[in-house]
């Protein structure tokens, strides 16, 4: 690298945990779908922040949103209630098509209300006994980095090193019908899944699974808890994974562009007879629902609201789906997309994930491997058709 970006790369390493293996360039600037590093050098960034930057960089309505509030009020914490407050429950409730939102911050802590109050509702809805409530999860999920979380991952990388795990999780191939119909108890409160595992290289269950999971919940008075919170949004070509099916689940677990790359901005939804479980005290957050999150969530619903992007999502994806499947042969194994969004998997002849990723930032493409072989494709739902093109030429370049 430049003497700034190896300067500025070593003085990250000096002083931070290796808890990340970041690609050596060192970003100053971003503007929709592309970003400038320290020394100048422009990169086309086909991550998007893992999903979170769906509205790219910079997004000029979600700017001024935020740069208003900032002005206004930016915390008061759940002691008070603020006047971004209702409007911002209201409209996510209303794309949600549900009556409540509990908002947080980030997608982990989300996940975890998601279990508190599945549990909850187990306990005084469904009556299961004490203690015993009981959480169907899947293989290859990721859900978040807090104790509980990891402890249900199958991710050595994930879980080794940080146990004891909380008890309660029972998992379940992902996809695998019969499995989780038979891993259902009386004790069984949810079942948590992603609609498509994002971490896991961008896996789309069976065609009906989701739907055939709805059925199976409904019959067996278990919760649906859908993990959108890298799937949804836009992302896929609608605005949840689930729609892709017609599925509702229970509770909509939602974050990262929720936030519209401005804020951590986090939440489940669901309807009064689960969400209406939780009394004051019994759970919270102090950042949760402030002001300046709720000024950009309410913002970022907005857009969401038109179904432009999610349309975006779709058109473009047909280019990513097509310019995909003519590498496949040549340095592609195979790919899976949905919407704007992949997981590729390259031919390990041409070398790892990491590798393909460390020739893409040299031609100015920024992406991510995810378990070694397989790199995942999630560019700003905003860029443009010439870009992505572009952004695909360097992939078929450094593939070949
Ligand atoms: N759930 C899913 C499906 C995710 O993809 C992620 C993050 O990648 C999370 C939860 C955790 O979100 P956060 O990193 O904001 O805690």
């Amino acid at each position: 690298g430049t003497p700034t970006t190896s300067l500025e790369v070593e003085r990250a390493e000096a002083r931070t945990a290796h808890n990340y293996h970041p690609l050596p360039v060192v970003l100053a600037h971003g503007e929709g779908a592309w970003m400038t590093d320290v020394d100048g050098k422009r990169f086309l960034d086909l991550l998007a922040g893992y999903s979170a930057l769906n509205f790219g960089h910079s997004h000029p309505r979600l700017l001024a949103t935020a740069h208003a509030q900032l002005d206004k009020l930016t915390l008061t914490s759940r002691a008070f209630i603020h006047d971004e407050f209702a409007d911002f429950c209201a409209a996510l409730g209303d794309l949600c098509g549900k009556e409540l939102v509990l908002p947080m911050n980030t997608g982990a802590e989300a996940v975890e209300t998601a279990i508190k109050v599945s549990r909850k509702w187990g306990y005084e809805v469904k009556g299961v006994p004490a203690d015993q409530a009981r959480i169907v999860v899947a293989t290859g999920n990721f859900h978040g980095r807090t104790t509980t979380i990891v402890g249900f991952s199958d991710d050595p990388d994930a879980r080794d090193g940080f146990g004891p795990f909380a008890p309660g999780f029972d998992m379940v191939q992902y996809g695998d019908l019969a499995a989780l119909e038979a891993a259902i108890t009386p004790d069984t409160v949810a079942v948590l899944i992603e609609p498509i595992q994002g971490e896991g290289g961008v896996i789309i269950p069976p065609e009906g699974y989701l739907r055939d999971v709805r059925e199976i919940c409904t019959r067996e008075n278990v919760l649906f808890a859908a993990d959108e919170i890298q799937a949804g949004l836009g992302r896929t070509g609608r605005t949840f994974a689930c729609d892709h099916e017609g599925v509702v689940p229970d509770l909509y677990i939602l974050g990262k562009a929720l936030g519209g790359g401005i804020v951590p901005v986090s939440a489940v939804v669901g309807n009064r007879d689960v969400l209406g479980v939780l009394k004051p005290g019994q759970h919270g957050s102090t950042f949760g629902g402030n002001p300046l999150a709720c000024a950009v969530g309410h913002e970022v619903v907005q857009m969401l609201a038109t179904g432009e992007l999610q349309d975006r999502a779709t058109e473009l994806g047909e280019i990513l789906r097509e310019r995909l499947a003519a590498l496949v042969g040549n340095g592609v194994v195979s790919f899976r997309t949905r919407g704007l969004w992949a997981g590729v998997d390259i031919d390990p002849a041409i070398g790892t994930g990491r590798q393909v990723c460390e020739r893409l930032m040299e031609r100015g493409v920024l992406a991510k491997d995810t378990h070694g072989s397989t790199i995942r494709l999630a560019p700003p739902l905003v860029i443009s058709e010439e870009d992505l093109h572009w952004g695909l030429d360097q992939l078929a370049a450094v593939l070949s």
